[in-house]
């Protein structure tokens, strides 16, 4: 990859960082600001007028008019947390910042909590990252492969339909020659039907889209897209390839980003998540300090769940 000024931007330091949000009282003014920009509105019944206390150390809000009490953190990714929200920013500091992002067992060392903890607030970071990116569409011209999650060749070609494989779709939208954005989604299998309805989601109507020459992906048709299926050879012969470069260039990142971070993980049960978090840190690399706002704002739009939830990712990808 070229180098560019993306590349070379000047993320927030770890300096900076704790300037801005090194104080439990700087991430509470932070959340409250992602969470009522406005100031406090009831979650029950919108209203805006409201008392609030203290409770055992916490503070609560109760509105005037149907007396129903919130906390800063309830009904969002950080609900029922027992960790101070500082080492909440501070991973989300550490996940946004670092090129290939950062592993559970790393944000464990770094945040100085147990194993349990980091993989839980890493998991539910990625679940607000999938929230985020779920409702992207994709459009003008895109770059369209097929790959899959799992053992050592993530990202590769081979394996096609292989059981213990997970297939994923990848797709980066080009504008005069570069990459804008991307979508990675798992799909269950690669009938047309499949790519049809994955198109439906994840690309605007109209949308030019090359692709290989896998069969399937004639369905983004019945999306509404223009397809133009190039036949081309196989390995690195299809990598060069000018039409494909983007897709293939950001499969090679990807796979080095999960073997680098994550070399365990199972990916029938949460590779939709590794995905999306790949997906929403290239799309939003633009601005990197703004990247820490940005996740603020997705973990108290995703909704509060619990730790049996987050471990049955497969149940509701
Ligand atoms: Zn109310």
């Amino acid at each position: 990859m070229p180098m560019n000024r993306i590349q070379f931007q000047r993320g927030m330091s770890l300096v900076e960082f704790q300037r801005c949000y090194g104080t439990e009282a700087q991430c509470e003014a932070a959340l409250f600001e992602a969470r009522w920009p406005r100031g406090f509105v009831c979650a029950r019944c919108a209203s805006p007028w409201h008392s609030t206390f203290e409770r055992a150390g916490q503070r609560l809000w109760q509105c005037a008019r149907c007396r129903c009490q919130s906390s800063l953190t309830a009904g969002t990714a950080f609900a029922a947390t027992k960790l101070p929200l500082t080492v909440w920013f501070l991973a989300i500091f550490l996940l946004t910042q670092a090129k290939n992002g950062i592993s559970a067992l790393e944000l464990k060392r770094q945040l100085g909590v147990c194993y349990r903890s980091a993989w839980l607030i890493k998991h539910k970071l990625m679940q607000a990252m999938t929230r985020r990116e779920t409702d992207r569409r994709l459009e003008a011209v895109v770059q369209l492969d097929d790959a899959f999650l799992g053992g050592e060749r993530t990202g590769g070609k081979r394996g096609r339909g292989s059981e213990n494989k997970v297939p994923f779709v990848a797709a980066v939208q080009t504008a005069e020659g570069r990459p804008l954005f991307a979508r990675f989604d798992v799909l269950p299998d690669w009938r047309t039907d499949t790519v049809a309805g994955w198109a439906r989601q994840a690309l605007a109507p109209g949308t030019h889209v090359v692709s290989d020459g896998l069969s399937s992906f004639v369905g983004v048709q019945q999306a509404g897209c223009t397809h133009e299926p190039i036949p081309h050879g196989t390995g690195k012969q299809s990598a060069r390839h000018p039409r494909f470069i983007w897709v293939n260039t950001l499969l090679g990142n990807l796979k080095r980003s999960l073997a680098g971070t994550c070399h365990a993980f199972k990916a029938p049960k949460y590779g939709q998540r590794y995905l999306a978090e790949f997906q929403y840190r290239f799309n939003h690399r633009f601005d990197l300090p703004a990247m820490i706002p940005s996740l603020v704002l997705a973990a108290v739009r995703t909704d509060a769940r619990s730790e049996r939830y987050v471990r049955l990712a497969e149940l509701h990808r």
